[in-house]
């Protein structure tokens, strides 16, 4: 409960309003707690166990608003399975749509992975919202300025609620609801959207509507932003644009999100006009709550009404988890609203299990990611032949098709924030659907570029940045940087790579170069010759690559060869089902340079060791599990491996 007495300012005669606002943020379609990669239960994640936590947070305030700040339509096989093989008929109600109709959301936003699946699928999907959705910087039709554009969904929405004060009596209030989306969000779907979404800048047309917000009589405003909590300085497009929105007159609160991370927490803590104390960004208070229903973001508003006009008193934010223990995590009981929303997407769940059980192919050899890092890319290979295979064969342009076909991978599933379940694993024998989203757990599009050799060695050097720099002669160094996210840790097949971990990085692990002179990849060799700087080499990659994402060199439209509506995903599938064995092609190599009397730390998933013959090259040493449940391997490197 708020306790009204812990915030100043109250004179005598005035009564205070408790206002909470709650956000749930990038759900990606998890709804219930269930990995469908894994086929098995699993606790502290989805929107029917967030429903406890969203209950609970209704009951201790006498007024609550909840808002769901985007990404709730991709990311697990039950986006897929309703996008690709069920389809929204005239009548279906999207699973997650009935989800939020059940725990009756106010109002939401749209993420980049809204347009995933194309526009229709989306406006399908919305058709059936008992909410209002708003978007104020995409447009289907861009206008001379913000407010002429013609807005793909509401670019805001206004509440009329009474709210009751301490002593139970009743107020009017009209609370603005606005939306943003990453304006990147164009490029990165472009596959999907065709040219027929524009984007805005965030803060400009926040600038633009806030203020016909205020005129059309809203009493305060709060901000959905589906960006993350970045720089403090405005530059046009930005993509993580919390803070400079925050600094927008007239805007009271903000949701974050997009970057999956908590707000507040100390990771922001270093951030200018950023107070993880407060929980404020530029003095507004501010939430992100994570990802995927794992938690809930929590703002509390102390208001006051004086003489018809409303005054924020004081503020407060936190975000609360589902616990990740079993035992804890709470289960749905009857008459719970929890167990409401189990019921209405029980058959999404259902159909979900059956689609992702059907065999499609066979692997004899197990697949997984846990040494992907060092250089056992099994997993990786087979994405990669699939993707070389189906652009090989589309490339018909005479000044291209002799050009070398290189494939990009990378281990998207690689542990890092999605813990040490979060790897692939994948046993030998019949492959399920459920297996090929493990491959690829991305429903990215396929995409190929052309680049210089030159450009393929920058690839590579961010790969090369994915590792801390090791001592000649040390011990214990963490092998791979804990921010580094795997799917930067760009593979290229067939090419031979080999890494001197001694050198230092020239990224960091955002991928913002730091010392553009730095290598550490120093020999690259395709079929044993030397990468050539000007030669040319066509590179398979994803649409989300392809169109700028993490800024990988060469990674722009005039490079673009090859784009088309297959989802990766599918072409794997379609590789496996076609293949009577897996990886018969000829594969590239990545090793380390030797470093004598010198051994690492290597953290994987606890799985990983029943699979240590493969890193005999290593002498592997267990050294137990870290706090987070990753088994700790000691390394030694002086055999070079
Ligand atoms: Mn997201
Ligand atoms: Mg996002």
């Amino acid at each position: 409960m708020f306790n009204t007495g812990s915030f100043g300012g109250l004179s005598v005669g005035q009564r205070a309003v408790h206002l909470r606002v709650l956000e749930t943020t990038d759900l990606h379609l998890h709804l219930l707690p269930y990995d469908y990669y894994a086929d098995r239960p699993w606790d502290g994640i989805g929107l029917v166990s967030a429903a406890n936590l969203i209950e609970q947070a209704r009951a201790e305030a006498p007024n609550a608003l909840l808002f769901d700040n985007g990404d709730f339509l991709q990311g697990t096989p039950m986006g897929d399975f309703v996008a690709h093989e069920r389809g929204l008929r005239d009548g279906d109600v999207h699973p997650v749509i009935a989800a939020m109709n059940a725990l009756d959301f106010d109002a939401i936003t749209l993420g980049n992975h809204e347009f995933n699946y194309g526009l229709e699928f989306l406006m399908k999907a919305l058709g059936a919202a008992a909410f209002p959705v708003v978007s104020a910087n995409l447009a289907v039709k861009r206008g001379a300025d913000p407010r002429r554009d013609t807005t793909l969904v509401k670019p805001y929405t206004l509440i009329d609620r009474m709210v009751s004060d301490d002593l139970g009596g009743k107020h009017p209030i009209r609370i603005g609801v606005i939306g943003f989306a990453p304006p990147q969000v164009v490029d990165w779907d472009n596959h999907a959207l065709d040219g027929r979404l524009h984007a805005r800048d965030i803060v400009e047309t926040a600038r633009a509507y806030v203020p016909e917000m205020r005129e059309a009589g809203a009493d305060l405003i709060v901000a959905l932003a589906h960006t993350g909590i970045g720089s403090a300085r405005h530059t046009h497009g930005m993509e993580n644009a919390a803070v400079p929105l925050a600094r927008v007159p007239g805007i009271d609160a903000l949701l974050t999100g997009h970057s999956h991370l908590i707000f507040p927490s100390p990771v922001f803590g270093s951030l200018p006009d950023v107070d993880i104390t407060a929980g404020t960004i530029a003095g507004k208070p501010a939430v992100m709550g994570g990802c995927w229903g794992a938690h809930i973001g929590v703002i509390d508003l102390l208001l006051t009404r004086d003489a018809g006009r409303w005054d924020v008193l004081g503020t407060r934010s936190e975000v609360r988890s589902l616990s990740s223990s079993p035992k804890a995590a709470p289960r749905p009981r009857p008459d719970t609203t929890a167990e409401k929303l189990a019921s209405v997407v029980a058959s999404a769940h259902s159909d979900t299990l059956a689609a992702i059980r059907r065999p499609v192919g066979t692997s004899h050899k197990p697949l997984h990611s846990y040494f992907a890092h060092l250089g056992e890319m099994d997993s990786l290979r087979v994405v990669a032949d699939a993707q070389r295979e189906y652009v090989a064969a589309r490339l018909t342009d005479p000044d291209l098709r002799d050009l070398p076909v290189l494939s990009a991978v990378a281990p998207f599933k690689s542990g890092g924030r999605s813990g040490p379940a979060g790897y692939t694993d994948i046993p030998a024998g019949p492959l399920a659907l459920r297996h090929i989203a493990d491959l690829y757990a991305f429903p990215n599009a396929i995409a190929a570029l052309c680049l210089t050799g030159d450009q393929v060695l920058d690839w590579l050097e961010r790969s090369a940045s994915a590792f801390n720099r090791v001592r000649p002669g040390s011990t214990g160094t963490v092998l791979r940087d804990p921010d580094f996210p795997g799917y930067n840790f760009e593979v290229i097949d067939p090419l031979d790579v080999v890494i001197d971990l001694s050198q230092p990085a020239r990224f960091d692990a955002n991928g913002v170069l730091i010392d553009a002179k730095a290598h550490r990849v120093v020999s690259v060799t395709l079929n044993g010759a030397a990468l050539e700087p000007d030669a040319r080499f066509i590179l398979c990659t994803n649409s989300y690559r392809a169109g700028g994402a993490g800024n990988f060199s060469g990674a722009r439209a005039s490079n673009l060869v090859l784009a088309d509506e297959a989802v990766a995903r599918d072409i794997v599938r379609e590789h496996v089902a076609r293949a009577d064995s897996l990886l018969n092609d000829a594969h590239g190599s990545l090793r380390f340079v030797p470093m004598p009397d010198t051994s690492v730390v290597f953290e994987t998933g606890p799985a990983a060791q029943q699979h240590l013959d493969q890193i005999v090259r290593f002498h592997p040493e267990p050294r137990g599990l870290t706090r987070g449940g990753f088994l700790r391997l000691k390394l030694d490197l002086s055999g070079g491996a």
